[in-house]
C-alpha cells in the first residue's frame, strides 16, 4: 500500500511496478489503466511507463475521478470505439477508487476493458465485471481492499470475479492469454515443451467483424465458440491452446512433424469453413493462420508468436484465407512494409512528400503542354521510396484520399503560376472515388486557385475502373461536366477491354511505356499493336500519349505514328516544381532547331 501511494504521489513507476502494471494489463482484456492522485490529476498511464506526461494530458478531462474521488463510488461507463482508433468496438471504461486502510479515497484507478469478444455476456453484467477488473489493478499492488469490498459487497457478485480471474477464456473455454504463457512456461521447465522443436500457430477468424455487423454479437461469439471447438477437438495432451482475445487464438505444438503441423492446419481450416447453424441461418467463416518452426535456439516463446505474427500478417495481405509459414525474408520484406507505412503515416508531420513534375511534350512541334505531378515520398534518410512501393500500401492503410487531395492541392496551385498554355497533369487512386466527393474536392479546389479547369487533366487506370465501377461512373461524368480533362492511364497494362473505353468519356489516352520498350524500327509487330492502340484512341475521339521515351532511336521509331503527345526521361525527368523555370521560358513558335529545350544530361528519374 505505502508503495502505490507513492507512486500516486510520484507517478513514476519503479521497474518491479512497471513489471506489475503490464502484468495486470495482459490479465483478462485490460488494454490501459491510468492512475489520478487525491487532486483528481493524472499521474500515469500504463502504456506510456517511463514518459513524462503532457501538461495537458494530466486533467480528469471529463471530470470522473473528482466524482469518485468525492462519492468514494465507481463510475463505469460503457463506450463504443468503433469511430476512435486504437480503441477496440466496445469497450468499459471504469473509474474505481483507491481506498486508504482507513477508508478514504487517495486516488482512482480507471481501466479500459476490451468487451468486442463478450459484448453479449457483457451488456448483462458490466458493471460486477469492470469493478471487478479494477480490483484486479488494485490487487497487483497489493491493496488490501476488504474494507473496499465490503463496502461494495451489494453491487458486486463474487461470482463473477472469481469467474474472470479464472484461467480460462469465458467464451470458448480455451486458456486465456496469461494462462497460456503460465501453461508454457511450466511445460519447459518440466521438459515437456522444447521450443526448438516446438510450432506456433496464429489462428485469425477473417469475417467475425462481418459476422456480429450483419448478424449480431450473439452470432459472432457463437462463430467464435465454433472456432474453439474446432481447435480442442485436433489438440493432443502435448498441444496447447488458448484465445488470445477478439478473434486470435493461438496453439503450440510441441513436437509435431511440419506435415503433421500442415495437416493439422488444414483440417482446422477444413472444419471451421463447415457452415455453422446459428439461430437458423447457416454461417460459415475462414480462418488466416501464421506459423513459425524452428528458427534460432535461442528464441523465446514471445519471439516466436512475434514471428508467427508476421507470417499470419502476411496470410491477411494475401487476400485471407490462407496460411503462410514464417521465413527471414518475410520478416525483412514486413519490416520493409512496416518502415514504408510509418513513412507515409508520419509522411505530413515529417515533410517527407513533394510532388515533382514531369514534361508532357506535342508531338506536332515538340512543345513542352504541360506536365504530370508525381508524387515523392522521402524515407529518413532522404532517399526516396518509389511509388510503385508505397502507392498501393497508402491505399490498404487508408491515407491515399488524404494524401491525393494534398497532390491535386500542390498541383493546382503550382499550375496556376505557370503560363497559361501549360496543363497540369494528377493521377487519381480508385479509393480516392469511394468517399463520393471527388467532384466537390476539385471543384472546391480549382475556385480556390482560380485555375481554369481546362488546365487540369485528371489520370486514373483502367484498374480503378474494375475495382470500383458502380461508385466512378457517375462521379466521372461529373469531373467532365467541372471542366476538367480525363485520361486512362497505363493503357495497355490492365484488361485493355474496349468496353471500358467505349462506356467512359475520356479525353486521352495514355499508352503504357511497356509498348515503347519493345518498340524498334526492325519489330513489326510491336509497331502494328503501338499503331492499332493510336488509331483506337482516335477512332474513340481521344488524344493519345505515348509514355516512356528515353531514346532518340525510341522517338524516330515513332515518328511515323500519329500519336499526339510523348513523355520520357529523354524528353525531361519527374523534377521539383522550381526546376521548371527554364520550360516557361520557351516562347511559342521560338524558332528553337526542334522547338524543344532539353535539360542536359538528362538524369535518372528521382523516383
Ligand atoms: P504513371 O502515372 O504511369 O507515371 C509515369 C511513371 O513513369 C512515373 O513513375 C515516371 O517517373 C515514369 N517514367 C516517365 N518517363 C519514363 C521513362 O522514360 N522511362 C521509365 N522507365 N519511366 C518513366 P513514378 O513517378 O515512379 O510513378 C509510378 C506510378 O505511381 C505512376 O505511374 C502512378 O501510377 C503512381 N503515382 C505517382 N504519383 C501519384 C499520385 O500522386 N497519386 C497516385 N494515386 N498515384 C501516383
Ligand atoms: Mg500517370
Ligand atoms: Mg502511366
Amino acid at each position: 500500500m505505502p508503495a502505490l501511494e507513492g507512486l500516486i504521489e510520484s507517478g513514476e513507476a519503479t521497474a518491479q511496478q512497471r513489471a506489475i502494471i503490464n502484468k495486470a494489463v495482459q490479465v483478462a482484456d485490460v488494454f490501459r489503466f491510468k492512475l489520478f492522485n487525491a487532486d483528481a490529476q493524472m499521474v500515469l498511464i500504463s502504456d506510456e511507463l517511463g514518459k513524462p506526461l503532457e501538461p495537458g494530458a494530466k486533467s480528469d478531462h471529463n471530470g470522473n475521478a473528482q466524482k469518485v474521488l468525492e462519492t468514494g463510488n465507481a463510475i463505469i461507463q460503457l463506450n463504443d470505439g468503433t469511430q476512435k482508433q486504437n480503441r477496440p468496438d466496445l469497450y468499459v471504461e471504469a473509474y474505481v477508487p483507491v481506498v486508504s486502510e482507513t477508508g478514504a479515497a487517495i486516488g482512482v484507478v480507471e481501466v479500459y476493458v476490451d468487451q468486442t469478444p463478450v459484448s453479449n455476456l457483457f451488456r448483462s453484467n458490466f458493471l460486477e465485471l469492470a469493478i471487478a477488473l479494477g480490483f484486479v489493478v488494485l490487487a497487483s499492488f497489493g491493496v488490501p481492499f476488504a474494507a473496499y469490498i465490503i463496502k461494495m459487497r451489494q453491487q458486486v457478485k463474487t461470482g463473477e470475479k472469481v469467474k474472470l480471474l479464472s484461467s480460462r477464456d469465458q467464451l470458448t473455454g480455451l486458456y486465456n492469454r496469461a494462462t497460456f504463457f503460465q501453461k508454457a512456461e511450466e511445460a519447459r521447465q518440466l521438459g515437456h515443451l522444447d521450443l526448438k522443436r516446438a510450432a506456433v500457430i496464429f489462428v485469425d477468424l477473417d469475417n467475425l467483424k462481418a459476422i456480429n455487423d450483419s448478424f449480431g454479437h450473439k452470432a459472432g461469439d457463437e462463430f467464435l465458440r465454433h472456432v474453439g471447438n474446432a481447435i480442442s477437438g485436433l489438440l493432443t495432451a502435448d498441444d496447447l491452446a488458448a484465445r488470445l482475445g477478439g478473434d486470435e487464438f493461438i496453439i503450440l505444438t510441441a513436437d509435431r512433424s511440419r506435415i503433421e503441423i500442415s495437416e493439422l492446419i488444414e483440417n482446422l481450416r477444413q472444419t471451421v469453413s463447415l457452415p455453422v447453424r446459428i439461430d437458423g441461418m447457416a454461417l460459415t467463416g475462414h480462418l488466416s493462420v501464421g506459423v513459425h518452426v524452428g528458427g534460432h535456439p535461442e528464441l523465446t516463446l514471445k519471439d516466436r508468436m512475434h514471428k508467427a505474427d508476421i507470417a499470419l500478417y502476411q496470410a491477411k495481405l494475401l487476400g485471407r484465407n490462407t496460411w503462410v509459414l514464417f521465413t527471414p525474408e518475410l520478416e525483412e520484406k514486413i519490416a520493409r512494409r512496416q518502415f514504408v507505412e510509418e513513412s507515409i503515416v508520419g509522411g505530413f508531420a515529417n515533410d517527407r512528400f513533394e510532388v515533382h513534375y514531369q514534361p508532357l511534350i506535342e508531338q506536332a512541334d515538340r512543345r513542352v503542354v504541360g506536365f504530370e505531378a508525381l508524387l515523392r515520398l522521402k524515407d529518413g534518410d532522404g532517399n526516396f521510396i518509389p511509388p510503385s512501393e508505397f502507392i498501393p500500401i497508402a491505399e490498404d492503410a487508408g491515407e491515399i484520399t488524404k494524401i491525393g487531395t494534398w497532390v491535386l492541392e500542390q498541383a493546382i496551385k503550382t499550375a496556376v503560376t505557370w503560363p497559361e498554355r501549360f496543363f497540369v497533369s494528377v493521377n487519381i487512386s480508385a479509393r480516392q472515388f469511394e468517399d463520393g466527393d471527388l467532384v466537390e474536392t476539385v471543384q472546391r479546389l480549382l475556385e480556390a486557385s482560380t485555375l481554369a479547369p481546362r488546365r487540369l487533366e485528371l489520370e486514373v487506370t483502367e484498374n480503378t475502373l474494375i475495382e470500383s465501377e458502380e461508385e466512378i461512373t457517375d462521379q466521372l461524368v461529373g469531373l467532365s461536366k467541372v471542366g476538367v480533362s480525363l485520361a486512362m492511364d497505363d493503357f495497355g497494362t490492365g484488361y485493355s477491354s474496349l468496353g471500358y473505353l467505349w462506356k467512359y468519356d475520356f479525353h486521352k489516352l495514355k499508352v503504357d511505356r511497356s509498348f515503347i520498350k519493345s518498340l524498334s524500327d526492325k519489330d513489326d509487330k510491336s509497331r502494328h499493336v503501338l499503331d492499332t492502340i493510336i488509331s483506337l484512341g482516335h477512332r474513340l475521339e481521344m488524344r493519345v500519349t505515348v509514355e516512356g521515351i528515353e531514346t532518340e532511336a525510341q522517338v524516330d521509331a515513332l515518328s511515323t505514328l500519329s500519336c499526339d503527345q510523348f513523355q520520357g526521361f529523354y524528353y525531361g525527368v519527374p523534377m521539383p516544381a522550381r526546376d521548371l523555370a527554364p520550360f516557361f521560358l520557351e516562347k511559342p513558335n521560338s524558332g528553337l532547331a526542334d522547338g524543344i529545350l532539353r535539360l542536359e544530361p538528362v538524369k535518372k528519374s528521382s523516383g
